[in-house]
Formats: structure tokens, C-alpha cells, sequence
């Protein structure tokens, strides 16, 4: 008799590898491996999660409170928003939406990993593009697209290469990108960009007929725990994704504490100030260390190791682990020599600097 099989393309879906989270022997490690929030959450948000205390009811059924709270503060239409268990529910519901067996879903060389993980979960086949100095290639990305194309993933600024496209860029991509290809710009650590060039997406997403921004509560509003993100986009797009989304996807705490942090916008821009110092201090410090880095507009940095010998970056995670802190590898986004350093708390940040000046130099 046949066992169940699952379907074609399923055990051929990459498991996604999250951040290191403990090293043995080690009890207190310090962890920046998953662009956690440096200062944790907003003390009102705790408090909502705290009282949303209703544990026997069923939670508010399409976030209407929260997607009411966010429309405040970004100045948008709450029925054209969707929220999600994580933005990456909310990304994977755009595939379910728009892409299916023998479909192309695109996405940049060094992107995100969830994106190719879902475009393979509903049997699609995700397409690499390369990029430039990495950073998205808008000419690229166009010429990579072919009649079976569904959708574009942009993530801007991207993790873990710390980049970003300026507005004409993206302009530009969905003004040449196909009408029926759905762009979608993650915007999760949009809040940490200071650029005047950048764009955060939520004009297209307003006014053009095929263009999606999604954003995550897990980086600067330190709520990764609760999983919790949303989106923006056309009324059609989010009328295809409401038959999708699973009832009751957000539990009471998440909607209660999303709702509270979204409106701390004081706490948000104290968090968005601490990144900043620190990117400077940071950036300043791996430049003199002899470092070439990623980007600056997220809350990471990227610095490149030797490929060969004692200073790789294998050696550098090593030597780190030693001392009770965790980075991120970045093999697994076809960059070996990096590593991806999330910016944490000024203690944190003083210890990392401070190990990898002592690495780099030799010293123990
Ligand atoms: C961290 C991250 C997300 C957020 O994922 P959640 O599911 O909301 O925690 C989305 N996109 C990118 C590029 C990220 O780095």
C-alpha cells in the first residue's frame, strides 16, 4: 500500500534557519542574531498585553481596532489594510493569493530567505536576480521576468545586505514592471531609514492597481514574540488575501500590545534615535577595524571578513560565541564572509565592538 506523499514540491522547501539563540555553558548571552528591538518594546504595549487578560474569548476577528490604530499613525485607509502572524504570514498570503504550481515569484541575490520558502510553498519556483554592490538591481530585476512571472519581493531596506532602492528607483521598477505582477516592497525596518531619497512604498500601494507594502511589529516596535505584521495595498488585493487569512489569526495580546505601540510614537522615535547613534558609532568603528560594510539603513550591520584564514568569518563567529555573543552567519544568502550584527543596547553594543577590535587585532 502507498504512504502518504506529500505534494511534489514540498520536501523540497528549504527549513528557514533563525538566529542562534544560546551557546552552551553560556548563561548570559548576548544576542543580536535576529535584528531584535535594542530597547525592547514600549512600556504601553506591555501594559496592553498584560490587561488583554481574556484568555477564554475568541480575539477580535479581523484586527479591526489595531488596523485602525495603524491608520492613524501612517495616515492610511484601515480597510485596505491586513494584519498578519508576522509579516511573514502576510507574505506567504500573497503567494497563496497570486502564485501556484509553474509560476515565477522574483526576488533579489542576497533577499530575504522567507521569500523563496514561500513561493516554493505553493509550488512555484523562486527566481534569484543578482544584484549590484549589493543592492537591488531595478534593470535586473525587469529583465528577469518572463510571461509566468507573478510577483516581485523587494525588501527595502533589504535583510541582511542593509540596502536600499531611492523612490525613483522604485518608481521606476513599477512603472516598467508588468500591470498584472504584483510588487511587493517589505518594508520591515522602513522605520530605521533616515534617507531623504527613500520611499516607504505607501503611495504606490495607494494608488497604483498592483503594488503591496508590508511592515512587521517584530523589529523596531520589539514585539517579535507576539508575531505580528500587517499590510497595505489595492482593496482587491486584500479582499483575495482576507479569503485566505485564517480566522482569529491575531491572539487579543498581540492586537492589545500592537495597538499600544504603534501609537508610543515617542517610544518609537527614541528607538529610531538609538539605532542611529549607534549605526554611526558602529560604522565608524568596523571602518577603522579595516572593514567594508553593507548598508547603514536598517538596524544591522554587515561587516565583510577574509574568505582564508585566521580573520574569516567563521573564525570572527567563533571567537564571538567565546565571549557569550551572538551575530548571524549569512552563508545561507551567498555572502560566507559576512556577518550581520544587529545593533542592541549600549552595553551590548560596547562588548561587540570592543571583541571584534580584539579579534581583528590579535589580541585574546
Ligand atoms: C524580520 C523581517 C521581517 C519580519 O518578519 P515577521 O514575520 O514580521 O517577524 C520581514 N521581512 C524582512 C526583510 C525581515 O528582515
Amino acid at each position: 500500500m502507498a504512504l502518504p506523499q506529500p505534494r511534489s514540491w514540498v520536501l523540497d522547501i528549504p527549513l528557514y534557519q533563525g538566529g542562534k539563540s544560546e551557546i552552551k555553558g553560556v548563561n548570559r548571552v548576548i544576542k543580536l542574531s535576529s535584528n531584535e528591538a535594542a530597547l525592547g518594546p514600549s512600556p504601553k504595549a506591555l501594559t496592553a498585553y498584560a490587561a488583554a487578560n481574556t484568555l477564554h474569548r475568541y480575539p477580535q476577528d479581523g484586527a479591526a481596532d489595531l488596523r485602525t490604530a495603524i491608520a492613524e499613525i501612517h495616515g492610511l485607509d484601515p480597510a485596505r489594510i491586513i494584519c498578519g502572524v508576522g509579516s511573514d504570514e502576510v507574505l506567504c498570503l500573497l503567494c497563496r493569493a497570486f502564485a501556484g504550481p509553474g509560476d515565477e515569484v522574483i526576488h533579489t541575490e542576497h533577499a530575504y530567505s522567507i521569500y523563496a520558502i514561500f513561493a516554493k510553498s505553493v509550488g512555484a519556483k523562486p527566481v534569484a536576480v543578482p544584484e549590484t554592490d549589493l543592492t537591488a538591481n531595478v534593470d535586473a530585476i525587469l529583465s528577469a521576468v518572463t510571461p509566468r512571472t507573478r510577483l516581485v519581493f523587494l525588501a527595502n531596506p533589504n535583510n541582511p545586505t542593509g540596502t536600499y532602492i531611492s523612490g525613483a528607483e522604485l518608481n521606476r521598477l513599477r512603472a516598467q514592471l508588468r500591470e498584472d505582477i504584483v510588487l511587493v516592497v517589505d518594508a520591515a525596518y522602513a522605520e530605521f531609514t533616515a534617507a531623504a531619497d527613500y520611499d516607504d512604498g505607501f503611495a504606490l500601494a495607494a494608488t497604483t492597481p498592483n503594488t503591496f507594502v508590508t511592515r512587521t511589529f517584530s523589529k523596531i516596535y520589539g514585539l517579535a514574540s507576539l508575531r505580528l505584521g500587517w499590510g497595505t495595498g489595492p482593496a482587491e488585493i486584500i479582499g483575495a488575501m482576507e479569503r485566505l487569512r485564517p480566522p482569529f489569526n491575531i491572539s487579543a495580546p498581540a492586537l492589545a500590545a500592537g495597538a499600544a505601540a504603534v501609537r508610543d510614537v515617542a517610544h518609537t522615535a527614541a528607538a529610531k534615535a538609538h539605532n542611529a547613534k549607534w549605526m554611526k558609532i558602529a560604522v565608524q568603528r568596523l571602518r577603522g577595524l579595516g572593514f567594508n560594510l553593507g548598508g547603514d539603513s536598517a538596524n544591522f550591520v554587515l561587516p565583510e571578513f577574509p574568505a582564508q584564514g585566521p580573520k574569516s568569518a567563521a573564525a570572527a563567529d567563533a571567537y564571538l560565541q567565546s565571549r557569550g555573543i551572538i551575530v548571524r552567519r549569512v552563508s545561507n544568502y551567498g555572502l560566507p564572509n559576512h556577518l550581520r550584527i544587529t545593533l542592541g543596547n549600549d552595553e551590548d553594543m560596547t562588548a561587540v565592538l570592543d571583541a571584534l577590535a580584539a579579534f581583528m587585532e590579535g589580541r585574546s
